[in-house]
């Protein structure tokens, strides 16, 4: 099987079936180097849903993503198979049912040695792909784009929601806190102990004003000095200001140009990237495309930062 996307001088780019990257869709992950996969979840949402259309959203868009990226020197499709694997099977209604799904389809994928770029999909999806990521590898850094932090405590009782994936995942024991460094927070908290748990903890926490007053290059020496071994990347698509990506369930003014987002992205070249994740894109809150066209781009990224090398 030729896992490559199709020829945009045969085919316009305004034709065909929708996949990710125009690629052929192939559910068997054990032929893949990398399985883009979908996970239409947004069940642990706290305020505005939509991100279960993610997936199919960032599918359309990403027919204008191109075979060859000249920053990273890379032709990804030509160095590693990778394919839309399809989407998780998720259960509405279901956070747990859901998470058991994820943990185990996100296991067969990387059971051979594959990768996993998840389109999602709330917040809440990146523990279970942790959970798999680290039965597989053992506790594995993390460099988190967000405006939050979530590792926020319990909300209407509930420990589990999009707001604390990587605070549970350092109390199972799967994250490596020591290793995680988070790029993009601000704004208001609910309550002073909001980022107790993560400065206790000892995470990277990257704030806007560092990163305006040190500036993007600061930003990614501190990556690479904290995101050692093996790292899964996981990029909440408002982490970036709402101007460039409006289409979120929890925006936050003030945050990262899409440029910006997109460079840090770049700087993980040469990371041991074993997993990556797009969340929190919600299309009914999206404005002429802007925040898939993102979301898009960004998982491209992740695509060829694993092809970093391949070749
Ligand atoms: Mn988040
Ligand atoms: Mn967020």
């Amino acid at each position: 099987m030729d896992f490559k996307p199709l020829d945009g001088r045969k085919f316009p780019r305004f034709s065909g079936i929708c996949t990710f990257f125009r690629l052929p869709y192939h559910t068997d992950v054990n032929d893949l180097d990398v399985s883009v996969l979908g996970v239409p979840w947004d069940g642990s949402v706290s305020f505005r849903p939509g991100a279960r259309f993610g997936p199919r959203a960032v599918r359309e868009a990403s027919v204008l993503m191109r075979a060859y990226s000249p920053e990273a020197d890379v032709r990804p499709f030509d160095a590693i198979k990778v394919a839309d694997a399809g989407d998780i099977s998720v259960v509405p209604h279901d956070a747990a049912a859901t998470a058991a799904n994820i943990e185990e389809h996100v296991g067969r994928a990387i059971e051979h040695g594959g990768k996993t770029v998840c389109v999602g999909g709330d917040h809440s999806i990146a523990l279970p792909i942790l959970r798999a990521m680290a039965k597989k590898h053992g506790p594995v850094g993390l460099v988190h784009f967000d405006a939050h932090s979530d590792t926020y405590p319990a909300a209407w009782g509930n420990e589990y929601h999009h707001g604390t994936p990587f605070r549970k995942a350092v109390e199972e024991g799967i994250l490596d806190p020591a290793r995680v460094i988070q790029i993009g927070l601000r704004g208001g908290l609910a309550g002073v102990d909001d980022y107790a748990f993560a400065r206790q903890k000892g995470f990277r926490m990257v704030f806007l004003d560092e990163l305006m007053e040190r500036g993007t290059r600061a930003v990614a020496d501190a990556i690479r000095e904290v995101a050692k071994g093996k790292v899964y990347l996981s990029m909440d698509v408002d982490a970036v200001d709402p101007a460039y990506a409006p289409g979120t369930g929890t925006p936050v003014p003030g945050g990262l140009t899409s440029r910006e987002a997109l460079h840090l992205i770049r700087a993980c070249k040469g990371l041991d990237i074993v997993g990556a994740d797009v969340v929190e894109f919600s299309p009914p809150y999206d404005v002429q495309q802007i925040t898939a066209l993102l979301a898009a781009q960004m998982a491209w990224e992740a695509v060829v930062l694993m092809a970093v090398g391949k070749s």
